[in-house]
This record gives structure tokens, C-alpha cells and sequence, in this order.
């Protein structure tokens, strides 16, 4: 990769994954600036849920996904499409009546089966202007947002479905905006009908989630930075490459994680680091979050005259640059404050969060 790079004319490995992602080195500065900022807030969820679990000391790595209550949330697959749809219409009826038909003419298969592979995914069909989804719904809560997560990647596609093919095809820090959105419009609808238990289950979820896009993520980036730095003077072995993945869990975990029980094979478990065509294959995942979550804090703060705004721009992902893309909802991808007010939106989760809890 290194060399490649080097043969291409790149500046550097994360020059080309930049160009690659539309997206100017002053927006990925903004973001990472942000996120430094707001770690102390999320090792401070860290620190509650050791407390929650009854550690006497600090998370082990292994308890950060571990449920503190039980969730009493099932659905039927009819009651999740129906709260979906119903949620969807609250935002507007174009993507309702999407969703409507996009259930209707059987565009997503739902249940798991013997010999059908796991996990979901959403794939645009732009030739024939229609999606195709893949779910494994179970029933759980976890399963209705992804349906709605899954849904929102289909409305991205139904909104490109009129661009030219060669103007269709969004950079990866976009590729989240309409799934993350959706999948926030269906939680808050859902926090708001919940009873206690049921909302310590979502927020911790939703906290849980953005920990490992935000938190994770960013020691996944001071990883593959010094490893590539590394890479250009020696081959690495797996000792070495242990020693910098755990100086870059602890920078970015801090306080927040037992420092004695870290994670030293991420390495091994992340199949990204595999892909040989991909560079960073995580901060675009930061970025999906973040400017997802400022569109919708905007939403809520503008109302239904949003919503025209937002088609335009999803519309427009094909085409343009993040910066310019950004813009058409009157955002600067390169101001640190709009970084901030998003991730103040998973402040006030956590805030809420510990409260119930304490
Ligand atoms: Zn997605």
C-alpha cells in the first residue's frame, strides 16, 4: 500500500483515502479535534457501567458490550413495520409511503433460515430503481432499528434513483447519512413511549453503539496511522503490532477501560484491516455518525421545512463533495462546533443515562 501510494504520487496513505471519501483534511481535523474533546464524556459512561456491572475498578474491554438489564421490548415483524412507518411519516410521507411499498412489493427478506448468512444489509439496485434488504429480524428492539437503518439506506437510493449511474455512487462518510438518520428518528420515537427499564435499555444501546463508532473508531485511526508509519522502516509482528494497538486503546479509552484488560488483538478481529484496497476503513464511520446526527438535531430545530432540504442533499451525494454537500444544510464540515453539537446529542444520552441509573 505504502509503495503504491508512493508510485501513484500520493502525499501519503491518508491523502488518497481523503480524495477517495470526497472530503478535505480540514474536515477530518475538525471532527478528530471534536471527538479528543468529548472523550473525557464517554469514559465517564465507561466508568458508570463498571460501576453498574460491580466492578470494583475500571471496564474490562470484555464487559463493554455485556446488557445491564434485561429488555423487555419484542415485536412481531408486522408491529416493527408498522412502528417504523408510522415513526417514517412523522418526518415526512415520501418516505413513508416508500417504506410502504417497499414492504408491500417484498423487497426485503426477513426472516433468518437455515443456510441464509447473518446480520442485514441494504443493497440499491439503480438500474432498475428499486432496493433489495437483507434482515435476520428476531423480534428484538435492536432488530427494529436496523430494519429502520436498512430502510433509510433504500430511501438514499430512491432519492439517487434519477441521477445518472455515474452520479449515483456516494463516497463513504455520506454512506451513512439516511440510514443513521432513520435509525434516530425510530429510537426517539421509541424512548419517548418507553417505561424506565425499557429506556436504560435503548440509551445504553444507543450510548454503547456510539462508543465504538466514536471512541473505538478513533483508536482504530491512531492505529492504522502508526502503523503505517511503523510499516515504512520494518515488517511488524504480532507482538509489536499488540504493543501499538493497546497504546492506541489507551489513549483513546483513557481511565475509561481497565487498562490491565484491553483489547491487543483488534487487529485480528477487524476484518477492515484486510481489505487491500481500503485505507481507514473507520473514521468515514465517525463522520456517518456525527453529521447524520447534526442534520437531525437541525431537523428538529427547522421542522418540516428540512425536509425538502434534506432530499436535495441525499440527492446530491453522488456528485459532490462532502464540503458541498454539507452546505446544502447550510453546514461547514470544517467547523469544529458542528462536530460538537452532535456529539452533545450523545452527551445528553449519557447524562440521562447515568440518572436512571443511579
Ligand atoms: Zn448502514
Amino acid at each position: 500500500m505504502l509503495t503504491l501510494n508512493e508510485l501513484k504520487g500520493y502525499e501519503g496513505v491518508l491523502s488518497e483515502t481523503l480524495i477517495k471519501s470526497r472530503m478535505s483534511e480540514k474536515t477530518l481535523e475538525a471532527m478528530l479535534k471534536a471527538i479528543e474533546k468529548t472523550l473525557p464524556e464517554f469514559r465517564r459512561y465507561l466508568k458508570h457501567k463498571a460501576k453498574l456491572l460491580g466492578h470494583e475498578s475500571s471496564l474490562p474491554f470484555y464487559d463493554m458490550f455485556a446488557p445491564i438489564n434485561t429488555n423487555t421490548l419484542t415485536y412481531t415483524y408486522n408491529e416493527a413495520s408498522d412502528f417504523v412507518v408510522k415513526q417514517f411519516r412523522t418526518f415526512s410521507d415520501e418516505l413513508a409511503d416508500f417504506t410502504t411499498h417497499a414492504i408491500r412489493h417484498n423487497w426485503i427478506d426477513v426472516e433468518p433460515r437455515s443456510g441464509k448468512r447473518g446480520g442485514a444489509f441494504c443493497s440499491n439496485l439503480h438500474p432498475i430503481k428499486q432496493s433489495r434488504v437483507l434482515l435476520n429480524f428476531d423480534g428484538s428492539f435492536s432488530n427494529l432499528t436496523t430494519l429502520a437503518h436498512e430502510l433509510g439506506h433504500a430511501y438514499h437510493g430512491h432519492c439517487l434513483k434519477d441521477e445518472t449511474i455515474l452520479n449515483a455512487r456516494y463516497p463513504m462518510p455520506i454512506a451513512e447519512t439516511a440510514s443513521i438518520f432513520c435509525e434516530t428518528i425510530v429510537v426517539n420515537a421509541a424512548l419517548k413511549e418507553a417505561d424506565k427499564e425499557n429506556a436504560i435499555a435503548i440509551l445504553e444501546a444507543s450510548i454503547s453503539d456510539a462508543t465504538q463508532v466514536i471512541v473505538d473508531i478513533y483508536s482504530r485511526y491512531l492505529f492504522e496511522t502508526s502503523l503505517f508509519k511503523a510499516r515504512e522502516k520494518q515488517v511488524l509482528d504480532s507482538k509489536q503490532l499488540q504493543e501499538l494497538m493497546l497504546k492506541a486503546q489507551r489513549e483513546a479509552y483513557g481511565d475509561g477501560l481497565d487498562q490491565t484488560q484491553l483489547h491487543p488483538y483488534m487487529w485480528l478481529n477487524k476484518p477492515h484491516y484486510y481489505s487491500a484496497g481500503l485505507n481507514f476503513y473507520n473514521f468515514p464511520y465517525a463522520f456517518g455518525l456525527l453529521f447524520s446526527k447534526g442534520l437531525y438535531a437541525q431537523y428538529l430545530k427547522e421542522g418540516e421545512s428540512f425536509v425538502p432540504k434534506y432530499n436535495e442533499l441525499l440527492k446530491a451525494t453522488g456528485k459532490h463533495n462532502i464540503k458541498d454537500v454539507a452546505a446544502m444544510a447550510q453546514v461547514d464540515s470544517e467547523d469544529v462546533s458542528f462536530y460538537e453539537a452532535s456529539l452533545q446529542l450523545v452527551v445528553e444520552d449519557i447524562q440521562k443515562f447515568i440518572e436512571l441509573t443511579s
